[in-house]
């Protein structure tokens, strides 16, 4: 055990927050790890407070202080408070890489046991549509804005990559949707093939996110680190949680540059508030990932050891896991554990823990310049109700008074003017239309949407950008 005291920011957070993190404290504190708990607020209460974020400065200093934070759930209010503040925690301190280890309980009866699952959801935290930049762009039209960076996939990679090699592991798959959406969940599958080179020990292997989920029911056992993007991280790792015995068992890591937010994947459960009757497994778990990321590896071992023979071989369960008949309460299993430590469970599985080496990422905001930089044509998104062969036409002769070509119109990224694949296609009230140009300028561009906005209310554009000469803009379905 090492004789350092460490400072650490305790939230205890809303609903069964406060007897899952009090159980934890008490069994690090029993390890022997000396710790400074500082104390601080968070959530549902402050929200009430009339503080929108949620998130009072005093936590928020506290956290630049310590820079490691061991978090209980946080309440999303209905009704009061705008956003989730997990999620504003999460940002505010740049939490690229969420750690979410699925790995099969001792003692924990579920349809899988026996089959040795034990692998690592490493789900990017900070990008994707969990950004929530969203618009109506027609009445009848929402969009959601999925941005990913080339930077944003390079950090959550080399995490992956790192994470497996702190912890001997051998494998790692890549996860995306990169065979629908070639450019942004593309983005990370062709960042994870650059960057496993550097990882020649791991071996490296894409996978379809929903072959992933077929493969995590059928055989779980197969995998050892999956690295993805943000939403298909959230559903996998809910899925892997339920594999192992349910949300009472699935803790997390919010790991950034700086700072690290150790929380259970689970919520304030609310109906179980201060019945004493809920699992606190999952923070107990996060607390060990916490000590393991401080170097308190004995102390991390120590505790695994005591859980697993209070679950398989006292027997001692709380209600989710044998119902109301027999469970044990949150502080007699908390208690079990803390007298079950220092006796080594014989089945354990001792990994080959090393120290996180956090990577390092080039830190510019344009770490990728093309040398060669274009504008082939634009797409103009117009909110109208006319028929589209009427909208196709006075587009195309519109263009001829432009340097533009009027090229295609398509609804929702299928083609449906001219000779769209349908007969009689099905449309909304939100049309795009594709013009090109030979280098387009925004002089251009802008004369080009000052003459359709006398006939037409435009919603949205995007240029249509070409790097180092290749098209960097998806066609439509349809388009030649
Ligand atoms: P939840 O995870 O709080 O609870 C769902 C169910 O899972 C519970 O009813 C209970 O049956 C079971 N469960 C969860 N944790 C358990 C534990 N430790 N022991 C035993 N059983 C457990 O999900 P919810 O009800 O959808 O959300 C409640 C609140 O929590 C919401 O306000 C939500 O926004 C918030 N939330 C917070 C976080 C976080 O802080 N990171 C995560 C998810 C949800």
């Amino acid at each position: 055990m090492s004789v350092q005291t460490h400072n650490i920011t305790l939230i205890p957070g809303d609903g069964i927050g406060r007897e899952v993190t009090t159980a934890t404290r008490k069994i690090i504190e029993a390890s022997g790890v000396k710790i400074n708990w500082d104390i601080c607020e968070a959530g549902a209460e402050v929200f009430k407070k009339g503080l929108a974020t949620g998130v009072p400065q005093e936590t928020i200093d506290s956290i630049l202080k310590n820079k490691i934070v061991l978090k209980g759930p946080l309440e999303t209010p209905v009704g009061f408070g705008e956003k989730s503040a997990n999620v504003t925690l999460r940002k505010m301190f740049e939490t690229y890489g969420n750690i979410r280890p699925i790995k099969e309980m001792p003692g924990v009866a579920t349809p899988y046991h026996g089959r040795g699952i034990d692998f690592v959801i490493v789900r990017e935290n900070i990008e994707d549509l969990y950004a929530g930049i969203e618009h109506m762009q027609t009445p009848g039209v929402a969009q959601c804005l999925k941005l990913i960076s080339r930077k944003g996939c390079e950090k959550i990679v080399r995490l992956a990559f790192e994470f497996a090699r702190s912890e001997g592991r051998k494998t790692v798959h890549c996860a995306t949707k990169a065979n629908i959406m070639k450019l942004s969940e593309g983005l990370l599958k062709r960042t994870f093939e650059e960057v496993s080179k550097e990882y020649p020990d791991i071996q490296a292997h894409h996978i379809i996110v929903d072959n992933a989920a077929h493969q995590l029911v059928k055989k779980p056992e197969q995998f050892d680190v999956i690295v993805t993007t943000n939403m298909n991280g959230d559903i996998l790792s809910d899925l892997g949680s339920a594999l192992i015995g349910g949300l009472g068992f699935a803790p997390g890591a919010n790991i950034g540059d700086d700072f690290a937010i150790f929380e259970a994947v689970h919520g304030s459960a609310p109906k179980y508030a201060g019945q004493n009757n809920i699992n606190p497994t999952a923070v107990l778990l996060s607390g060990v990932m916490m000590l393991r990321y401080l170097g308190e590896f004995n102390a991390a071992e120590m505790i695994e050891n005591a859980l697993a023979i209070t679950l398989d071989q006292d027997r001692v369960l709380t209600r989710d896991v044998v119902g109301d008949r027999g469970a044990a309460s949150t502080t007699t299993f908390t208690d079990a554990i803390i007298k079950n430590l220092g006796k080594k469970y014989p089945r354990s599985k001792v990994r080959d823990f090393k120290p996180l080496k956090l990577p390092k990422v080039d830190h510019r905001p344009d770490m990728v310049r093309p040398s060669q930089c274009q504008v082939d044509g634009v797409d103009i998104f117009i909110e109208t109700n006319q028929p589209v062969d009427v909208v196709g036409k006075n587009l195309e002769s519109l263009a001829n008074a432009t340097l533009f070509q009027f090229k295609i119109l398509s609804c929702r990224g299928v083609k449906v003017y001219p000779n769209p694949s349908l007969k009689d296609p099905d449309v909304v009230d939100h049309l795009c239309a594709r013009f090109t140009a030979k280098d387009a300028t925004d002089a251009a561009i802008l004369d080009l949407l000052q003459k359709i906005g006398v006939n037409y209310k435009w919603v949205h554009i995007e240029k249509l950008n070409a790097y180092d000469g290749k098209p960097a803009y998806s066609k439509t379905h349809g388009e030649d």
